[in-house]
C-alpha cells in the first residue's frame, strides 16, 4: 500500500482479515486496524495475538463497524472479557497494559472526514475516507492521551469471583454484578427497575424441539 509498507509492514494482511471477518470493506475497518495497531505500538505489545494475548484489554467507545476490526488485530474478545464496549459513541479505544498498568486512549480526530473529503475532492465521502485513511499519517488522523484505568478484579479475564442469586427473580448473577439492598442480593434490574426491555408476559418454557444428530456431534 502506497506510503505504508516501510511502517506498517502488517497493515493489509490485518485489513484483509478484518474484512473477511466483518463482512465488507468499510472505511471503519481501515480506521479500526490502525487505531489497533496505534495502540498496540505504544504500549509496545508485538504479538498480541500469540504470546502476549494474556497481557492487554481494551476499552472500545463505540458499537460500530471499528470495533471488529480493533478485535480482529487484537485478538482481544467480549467473550474472554479482554474487550470491553463502553457505547459513548466516539471513535476512540483505550489499550491498557495488564503487566505494565499502562494505559492509551487513541481518539479519532473529529477533522478527520474533513481532511479525508478535502484530500480526494473528486469522490464521494466514502471512497474519499476509504482512500484517505489508508494513506493520511497517524499524527493526521489520531490523538493518543496517556490514562490509568481502575481495572477491578471482577473484571479482569479468569474464573467468576462471585455467583449470587436475585432473590426477586431467581436469575443467577455472575461477576459481583448483584447489589445488595436491606441485607437482601438482587440483580441490577430488580434492584433498579431500569431494563432494556418491556415485559410482555412470564418467563415459560421454551417450545419444545428436538436436537438434531448432526447439531449435537457438532457441538461436541
Ligand atoms: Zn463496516
Ligand atoms: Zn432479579
Amino acid at each position: 500500500m502506497k506510503g505504508y509498507p516501510q511502517l506498517y509492514p502488517e497493515f493489509d494482511d490485518l485489513l484483509k482479515e478484518a474484512i473477511a471477518f466483518h463482512g465488507h470493506l468499510c472505511a471503519g475497518q481501515i480506521i479500526g486496524v490502525r487505531i489497533a495497531m496505534l495502540g498496540l505500538r505504544e504500549l509496545g505489545i508485538t504479538d498480541p495475538r500469540g504470546k502476549e494475548s494474556k497481557k492487554l484489554v481494551v476499552f472500545v467507545e463505540i458499537d460500530r463497524c471499528a470495533a471488529d476490526a480493533i478485535m480482529i488485530v487484537t485478538g482481544c474478545r467480549v467473550g474472554r472479557r479482554s474487550m470491553k464496549i463502553v457505547d459513548n459513541g466516539k471513535m476512540a479505544a483505550t489499550f491498557v497494559h495488564l503487566e505494565t498498568g499502562k494505559a492509551v486512549r487513541i481518539v479519532s480526530l473529529w477533522n478527520a472526514r474533513e481532511k479525508a473529503a478535502a484530500r480526494f475532492p473528486d469522490l464521494d465521502a466514502t471512497a474519499a475516507q476509504k482512500q484517505a485513511y489508508r494513506e493520511m499519517s497517524d499524527i493526521d488522523l489520531f490523538s493518543v492521551q496517556e490514562v490509568s484505568v481502575d481495572l477491578k478484579p471482577e473484571d479482569l479475564p479468569g474464573r467468576p469471583l462471585r455467583k449470587a442469586q436475585c432473590v426477586s427473580c431467581g436469575e443467577t448473577i455472575l461477576d459481583m454484578r448483584d447489589v445488595e439492598q436491606d441485607g437482601q442480593v438482587f440483580c441490577k434490574t430488580c434492584a433498579s427497575g431500569k431494563i432494556f426491555y418491556t415485559v410482555q408476559a412470564p418467563p415459560r418454557a421454551p417450545i419444545a424441539q428436538r436436537i438434531q444428530p448432526a447439531l449435537l456431534s457438532a457441538s461436541s
